[in-house]
């Protein structure tokens, strides 16, 4: 059936009254939707015996390990909430190494005999499940005759409810490991690297004279950009339902040039959507906060407050999945694909980062006093060490098949690492460096009340979209992520490597203030900032990351420029990496190579996964439209025209013979996981490219009518 432009009509016909959503009046008594389906701090002191409630408050603000004498009381309570709520099942939630989420439901009911049912739910079904993991990547930890892998209820994540139409399931957060007690999850290591952050913090906080804080948090906000697409276009493309972003498609006459979409009015139907999406959110206890739209036609963005790193990792993997299902309610697809659409700005997820104490104070805030201010520049000193030794292993944390379309497009950061200090902060670091006190400062800048330290700006500074990892403020905003990533691992190395830089710094300080008799903190630290700064300044760039001159002085300062995953990957095993993760205990050397092996296994299976989609495409659809339409010509008798078109058609069937040769199992070699990435790389990625190419000129000049594809123009523009 050849195509017409109904289906953009069809798209185009929403109305507010179908599904509606109900308005809540949020001033009304009992309106207040937020956290009604979690098992929050609220409703746990309601429902738990008074102790059991304290000691679940200490694991959780302290890390404090929980006695699991107490889960029965826990479990219970759990339950019976969950029930009143409507729940007939319960599940563990987990993160395994896939990048999504997982899930097996339970029932609570259990036949008594006697025709009737219990419903029970026990310490025991809380605190440990297990799951047949055979399926789960695993990186060879486990072999698939030995298929237990372990749940583990995470008792610092609240237990939520996924509501579906015809009933609701209890949800507990849970981390996933294997019987030999080896990660298999994104959680555990990002739960050690907390512990790891937590130490070396309270290590600086004493010699800071802080003897109150019992344990310091990381934080994040992430910044979530999407599309929403219209569900007729999507069903109608292959490659958008099997691989999340298109494979063809022409560049539309209008992208984005007009900048009329960032922060533009947000149409009816996607402002509907997005209400509805939050409400979900925050009746699941998530923050979120902001909306607007994106530079990109039919794209936006969404962010919640920020939170404890754990919680604000469950809560980011939960955001995206609810996106995705209420966009369905209103006909709308929703894609968290890095790069759906060619030539036009991709999605990513802009991690903002910071350390807290559990007194709340936020470690990256300058603060209004020169003590707080030199605890500032130590913390602040620490990140820019561990950003610029260990740039290679975040860059890689970064990685996907997805990113590769993205980073360094001119778009998103290049897949350089640098920082964003801001020219203010960066003077000082420099007059830090330099052994120079402030020079004379505006009045916006607060003294520190010694000598020996330049002053502090008051205010967050100016602002560069470009950077990689900026710092913004009070937090630094690590911008290279993927939309469709869990923000866990990156979070993970972040915290292992600035746990690391923090102890480093505290070493040398600790040394500097012990020698000759005794020197104090204030007199001790210009010199341990100092030597760092200098050691570490040439990750620091506040220039335009999207400028050629950049990729040539990062160069010539040796920062490193990995452009592609299979280039990045490897640094995760170097042997700084290893050192790293080991000596914080955050991911055995095991655990790394295990986590090594699966990243590339699903570049390679992704990459595949496009090709064959889009030989399929190519052959079955795309040259058959061309074909028919040579046909018309040629029975119209337009030589030149159809002479014109053959020549395409030629070059079409050779190139995707080409590629089908390329993704011939035959042709990969499977020995080398590495060497397999690199062959999808250099061979296959530039096969597909090729028969894009064509395919994209050949939307040009065929009929409208024939062409099997809904275009760009359709998919963004029809709103
Ligand atoms: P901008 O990016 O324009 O500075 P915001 O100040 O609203 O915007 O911050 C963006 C995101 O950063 C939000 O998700 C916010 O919660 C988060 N954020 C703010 N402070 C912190 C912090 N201390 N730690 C982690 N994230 C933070
Ligand atoms: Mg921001």
């Amino acid at each position: 059936m050849p195509r017409v432009r109904h289906k953009s009509v069809a798209a185009a016909q929403w109305s507010p009254n179908g599904s509606g959503v109900a308005r809540g009046d949020l001033t009304a008594p009992g309106a207040q939707i937020f956290g009604e389906n979690v098992f929050g701090p609220l409703e746990q002191r309601q429902r738990l015996p008074k102790q059991v409630y304290r000691q679940l408050q200490r694991t959780i603000e302290r890390g404090e390990p929980l006695d699991p004498a107490l889960a029965d009381a826990v479990a219970s309570a759990m339950k019976d909430w969950a029930l009143e709520r409507g729940c007939t099942h319960f599940t563990h939630w987990f993160q395994p190494l896939t990048g999504s989420t997982a899930e097996k439901h339970d029932s609570f009911f259990m036949p008594t005999g006697d025709g009737t049912a219990l419903a029970e739910f026990s310490g025991r079904e809380l605190i440990q499940g297990e799951p047949d993991a055979s399926s789960f990547p695993t990186g060879g930890i486990r072999a698939t005759f030995e298929a237990r892998g372990y749940t583990a209820w995470d008792p610092t994540s609240p237990a939520f409810i996924m509501e579906n139409p015809n009933g609701a399931v209890l949800c507990i957060p849970t981390a996933f490991a294997s019987w030999t007690g080896e990660a298999l999850d994104h959680k555990i290591p990002l739960l050690r690297s907390m512990d790891a952050l937590s130490r070396a913090a309270l290590r600086a906080l004493r010699l800071f004279g802080d003897t109150e804080t019992q344990r310091v948090f990381t934080t994040i906000g992430p910044e979530q950009e999407y599309f929403l697409i219209d569900k007729h276009f999507y069903y109608e493309r292959p490659d958008l339902v099997t691989t999340g972003r298109t494979l063809f498609g022409a560049k539309p006459p209008r992208g984005h040039e007009l900048d009329d979409h960032y922060f533009g009015s947000i149409p009816e139907r996607v402002l509907a959507c997005m209400l509805e999406t939050e409400r979900e959110l925050l009746r699941l206890g998530i923050p979120v906060k902001t909306r607007h739209n994106e530079v990109a036609p039919a794209q936006y963005e969404i962010a919640p407050v920020f939170e404890n790193t754990n919680v604000g990792s469950d809560h980011q993997q939960l955001c995206m999945q609810v996106m995705q299902n209420v966009a369905r309610r209103y006909d709308l697809i929703c894609l968290l694909h890095e790069k759906p659409f060619a030539g036009v700005n991709g999605s990513g997820k802009h991690n903002n980062w910071s350390m807290a104490t559990d007194t709340g104070v936020n470690l990256l805030d300058p603060g209004d006093t020169p003590h707080d201010n030199l605890q500032f520049l130590f913390f602040a000193t620490a990140v820019i060490q561990a950003v610029n030794r260990h740039q290679g292993l975040l860059r890689a944390s970064i990685a996907s098949a997805g990113q590769d379309h993205r980073l360094g497009a001119n778009e998103a950061p290049p897949a350089i690492m640098s920082i964003f200090l801001g020219g203010e902060l960066e003077r000082v670091f420099e007059a830090i460096a330099e052994g120079r006190a402030a020079e004379s400062t505006p009045g916006s800048f607060l003294g520190l009340g010694t000598p020996v330290l330049p002053r502090l700006p008051l205010h967050g500074g100016d602002r560069n979209r470009t950077s990689p990892f900026a710092f913004t403020g009070n937090k630094f905003e690590f911008r290279a992520l993927g939309s469709g990533q869990s923000p866990s691992f990156p979070n993970t190395v972040l915290n292992t490597i600035v746990a690391q830089a923090i102890d480093d710094l505290c070493e040398e300080l600790e040394a500097a203030m012990s020698a000759g008799g005794g020197t104090s903190l204030e007199a001790a630290l210009p010199q341990v900032l100092a030597t760092s700064y200098a050691a570490n300044r040439r990750i620091v760039f506040g220039g335009d990351n999207y400028s050629q001159e950049w990729h040539e002085e990062a160069e010539r300062r040796g920062l490193l420029n990995l452009r592609t995953t299979p280039d990045a990957l490897p640094e995760l095993v170097s042997q700084e990496s290893v050192a790293v993760f080991s000596s914080y205990q955050v991911l055995s050397e095991r655990e790394l190579t295990a986590r090594y092996e699966i990243f590339l296994e699903q570049y390679v299976v992704k990459v595949n996964i496009e090709a064959e989609t889009a030989a399929n495409m190519a052959r079955t659809m795309l040259l058959p439209a061309a074909a028919r339409y040579l046909g018309e010509l040629k029975t119209a008798g337009l030589a030149e025209l159809a002479a014109e078109l053959e020549g395409e058609i030629l070059r079409f069937d050779a190139a995707i013979r080409a590629l089908e040769r390329a993704n011939s199992a035959d042709n990969h070699p499977h020995e080398d996981a590495l060497r397999h990435a690199e062959y999808m790389r250099d061979t296959v990625l530039p096969a597909m490219a090729e028969v894009r190419a064509v395919a994209d000129r050949l939307e040009r000049m065929v009929a409208d009518n024939l062409w099997p594809l809904p275009k760009y123009e359709e998919i963004l523009f029809v709103k």
